[in-house]
């Protein structure tokens, strides 16, 4: 186990003495020892607002105190993306006043250029961002659907130019992130050109388990995505789920059904207040996933899941609707819904769609015709259209979906605008 990172030269105080040891794993053929909790750097205040390098004060403060923070609760992994705005900058900023010797933690970045000049330039310009020399880990930044894999890895492309740059030691690992399917991943993971995976795995979202266990068997890391917010909204948990998971919390019970995992390295935890380590620290215990206790729990937990009427198993063999519904995923909301209350997460994720392009696929249920198509091929005989309007009719939030077309129509013309100045002075 590595040892602590030091006090940082602003004096920070050390763990609260209640603070369960951290605990590192392998991640993977990198051999690099990482905390099991990984400090996520996409939530920092204003962070996504642009431009990129302006960090106003309240951001650059925020950074500071979260990141100081994440190093005295022994974390010693930090990943951020190009993709998310300010952070890379944040952390050059932040890391360089918390003094922070370099070999004391690792960097993990993501981005997903698309040939081999944009990954050159991508990649020079994190590193000036970061202010580093190196990066520990570099991820392609969502492999979301066969295209994408195909321009990831295709001959002379950007991976094959991050091998290169792993060859003068500007890169020392290379993965890739996903949210997409699960066909997709195993065909990303069977490349064999990845050291580390980056997806979603949960207690509520255990469909990609055949990739956790194939990417294990190819001694790759395995770093969970958002666990607490993409997990299941754990933070504000649904009455029901509070009541099945006590005494552990519910984004204890899911961290440690996550780490239960042996082929699971690292859970990514987006923290932006001092006030979210403790419940996420609270995850921890020694090592020891799942303590009798925690198999009560379990037993609890699973209980629903038998008697969801309409239960839809994510088989996909529905797939694909003409319509380009993605009928599993919103009849796991519907799952959650019935089986466990889980009101909020549903809505949060369900009105993410039709705005999230390649990240989060596929229509609102109300786009069903009723053709009938995904009937026959459903082996539990769901009556899929019924069962998807029922879903809708209780998660769609009208109110939300309006205020976002009207921002995206504001944007376009906006850009419109700009376009017409810019081709004036030309
Ligand atoms: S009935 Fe609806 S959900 Fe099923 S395939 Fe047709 S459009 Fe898609
Ligand atoms: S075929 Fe039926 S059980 Fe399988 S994912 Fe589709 S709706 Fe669910």
């Amino acid at each position: 186990m590595p040892s602590q990172i030091p006090s940082p030269k602003s004096g920070a105080p050390n763990p609260a003495p209640q603070s369960p040891p951290m605990e590192y794993r392998r991640f993977g053929k990198t051999e690099a020892m990482i905390s099991v909790i990984t400090l996520g750097g996409m939530r920092y205040a204003q962070g996504w607002n642009p431009p990129r390098h302006h960090l106003p004060k309240a951001s650059i403060a925020n950074c500071i105190g979260v990141t100081r923070r994440a190093f005295d609760a022994g974390i010693n992994h930090i990943e951020t993306a190009f993709g998310y705005m300010k952070s890379e900058h944040l952390y050059g900023v932040a890391l360089k006043e918390l003094g922070v010797p370099r070999n004391r933690y690792r960097m993990m970045t993501k981005g997903n250029p698309k040939n081999r000049d944009e990954t050159l330039r991508l990649v020079e310009a994190q590193l000036k961002a970061l202010r580093l020399d190196y990066l520990d880990f570099y991820g392609w930044h969502g492999i979301n659907n066969r295209e994408l894999l195909e321009t990831a890895v295709k001959r002379g492309g950007p991976v094959e130019t991050l091998y290169r740059l792993r060859e003068q030691g500007v890169i020392r690992h290379i993965g890739f992130s996903t949210h997409g399917p699960l066909d997709v991943i195993l065909s990303a993971i069977d490349t064999d050109l990845f050291h580390f995976v980056n997806l979603h795995y949960y207690f509520f979202f255990q469909k990609n388990l055949p990739a956790v266990e194939r990417a294990g068997q190819k001694d790759m890391g395995v770093f969970i995505i958002s666990p607490n917010e993409k997990g299941g909204l754990l933070w504000k948990p649904s009455e029901k789920v509070r009541r099945l998971s006590h005494p552990l919390t519910a984004m204890q019970y899911n961290g440690r059904f996550c780490l239960s995992h042996p082929q699971i390295t690292t859970l990514s935890m987006g923290f932006h207040e001092p006030e979210h380590f403790a419940p996420a620290l609270a995850i921890l215990n020694g090592g020891n996933y799942f303590s009798p206790q925690d198999r009560q729990v379990d037993e609890r937990m699973r209980a629903p899941l038998q008697t969801i009427p309409g239960f839809c198993t994510y088989c996909n063999d529905c797939l694909p609707c003409p319509e380009d519904i993605n009928i599993p995923e919103i009849l796991r909301f519907r799952n959650l819904l019935l089986g466990y209350d889980m009101k909020d997460y549903g809505r949060f994720r369900y009105n993410m769609l039709e705005g999230k392009g390649h990240w989060f696929p596929g229509h609102f249920a109300s786009a069903c015709t009723q053709c009938g198509d995904c009937l026959p091929k459903c082996p539990e005989k769901l009556d899929i259209p019924r069962l998807l309007m029922e879903t809708h009719r209780t998660l769609f939030d009208r109110r939300a979906y309006i205020q976002r077309k009207i921002r995206s129509t504001g944007a376009k013309i906006l850009k419109t605008v700009k376009d017409c100045f810019s081709s004036d002075k030309r």
